[in-house]
């Protein structure tokens, strides 16, 4: 039996945006100043797309998420722009209200499922309290949700495993279950942050095999964050490349890989291990990502790239379209002189 489409319980609104970030700024404020996290980043995630947000650690894509979920960690803050999810404008939104969107209109499944799970309650209690939170089902129906649930992300039987703790599962099932919960109110939204990173690599493939499934069967718009260009490119449908809390370059998928116009989104792709190309080492970007404060200026790239002349340190890129896709860099927008 497969759950619920999202589309039938949003059908009100099942054209708007699963997610539109517009202008979005964080910022951290320490003892040496306040520290610009995130500039102005944009992204839009229909209903039934994968956005992958792809960069290097320091990038910006997790506190991007979090920034979504509203989750962002004190003394971290919103300071520009506007997150609506499914049409509600939800960055104003006060704390109290905000819980509740965040289990009934966006899921979370991050990268280790051990802390997304209680220990101590079965995975049948830990879904149908969920379900029942954010739906007002009755325990019935919401226990026939959670069997759905169970077999839609893949776990064979589910009636047994519906009674069992949560160490009685494999890192993989576990994830699923995790899967499971973020799915469990029918949300518009789910931001899945390193979902595979810590599992084994036979099951990664399983598991964003298992995301794109549910993206499309149920309706949901998934924001895929990773390091991993790779896994952007076997899931996404879209991909944001981040560099040091900007978006350099978006597109889709087939057209970034395929033609990236950003330096940085080059290097990433030289990193991906090809199966045709037999190497005995991946290119590396020479360098490292910035730390927040010590952020060059002009475009944030400029001391890593090949390709810098005397205007990227001096001044930095806008994101403008680039054939199909969109990219931040002054080679295409009249030289680096
Ligand atoms: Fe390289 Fe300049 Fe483009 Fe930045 S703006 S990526 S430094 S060429």
């Amino acid at each position: 039996m497969m759950v619920q489409p999202i589309e039938d319980l949003h059908a009100d609104t099942a054209a708007v945006p699963a997610l539109d970030v517009s202008g979005l700024s964080v910022e951290f404020p320490s003892r040496h100043g306040t520290l610009t996290a995130i500039d102005n980043v944009s992204m839009q995630i229909a209903p039934g797309e994968i956005l992958g947000v792809v960069g290097e650690s320091g990038a910006g894509k997790s506190i991007t998420g979090l920034a979504v979920l509203g989750l962002l960690e004190s003394p971290g803050r919103l300071c520009g722009g506007s997150i609506h999810v499914g049409g509600r404008r939800v960055d104003t939104l006060t704390e109290k209200e905000l819980t509740k969107v965040r289990g009934r209109e966006m899921g979370a499944i991050f990268q280790d499922p051990l802390t997304a799970l209680n220990p101590l309650f079965t995975v049948g209690k830990q879904l149908v309290e969920t379900i029942r939170l954010h739906t007002g089902m009755a325990k019935d129906e919401a226990n026939a949700r959670a069997l759905e649930l169970l077999q839609a992300v893949g776990i064979p039987a589910p009636e047994e495993r519906l009674r069992q703790y949560p160490h009685q599962f494999s890192g993989g099932m576990r994830q699923r279950v995790v899967i499971a919960l973020a799915l469990a109110a029918g949300p518009r939204l789910i931001i899945a942050d390193e979902p595979t990173t810590a599992l084994d690599v036979s099951i990664q493939a399983q598991i964003t095999a298992l995301l794109r499934r549910l993206c499309d069967t149920t309706g949901v718009g998934i924001m895929l964050v990773t390091h991993d260009m790779g896994v952007i490119a076997e899931t996404a449908d879209r991909v944001c490349v981040m560099y040091s809390g900007r978006v350099v370059e978006s597109g889709p998928v087939a057209d970034v890989i395929h033609n990236p116009q950003h330096p940085y989104t080059i290097g990433l792709m030289r990193a991906i291990p090809s199966l045709h190309d037999r190497v005995e080492t991946l290119a590396q970007i020479d360098g490292s990502m910035p730390r927040l404060n010590a952020r060059p200026t002009g475009c944030a790239f400029h001391p890593r790239c090949p390709h810098a002349g005397s205007k990227c340190s001096a001044e930095t890129p806008p994101l403008v379209p680039v054939g199909t896709t969109s990219a931040a860099c002054w080679l295409q927008q009249g030289g680096t002189q």
